[in-house]
């Protein structure tokens, strides 16, 4: 990876564990799971309202690592207005990227924002922490009420 998207990556992680986005409970929220990262002790709850298939709203409360609460947080935000296809489309690439199966130059054009989660594929025990709020929005995303965990 080049310098310039390492850097990115740090300060990205950085911003958004200091003040993560939708990090807040959606009540009466339509979709809800919870995730469980038993390697790194996070623990993340995913809240969705979908209306007629578009994710209307979608937040995310927890405790965890830097990583996985920055990796909520950028995905909150960008999935906000997405169809729900698309959404499943992102979760795919998004977890290509983080185990490495983009390659070190992934094409970033579909990832926008995400992209400086390639960064995490340097380090194979934060691709559960960069994964599980991904994991658990696909969860609450097919209304199933099980507990995530990443094992
Ligand atoms: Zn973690």
């Amino acid at each position: 990876m080049d310098s310039e998207l390492k850097e990115l990556y740090q300060q990205v992680i950085l911003d958004h564990n200091k003040s993560p986005k939708n990090f807040r409970v959606i009540e009466n929220a339509t979709r809800h799971a919870e995730g469980y990262n038993p390697l790194c002790g996070d623990r993340i709850d995913v809240y969705m309202n979908i209306t007629d298939g578009v994710v209307d709203d979608i937040s995310f409360k927890g405790e965890g690592c830097a990583i996985s609460k920055a990796s909520a947080s950028l995905m909150t935000s960008v999935l906000k207005g997405k169809r729900k296809e698309e959404a499943e489309k992102l979760f795919e690439k998004f977890h290509d990227l983080v185990t490495g199966k983009l390659g070190e130059k992934p094409d970033t054009d579909e990832l926008g924002k995400l992209a400086v989660f390639a960064g995490v594929q340097e380090f194979p025990v934060r691709v559960k922490c960069a994964s599980l709020a991904w994991h658990t929005m696909i969860n609450a995303l097919n209304n199933k009420t099980v507990k995530v965990t990443t094992e």
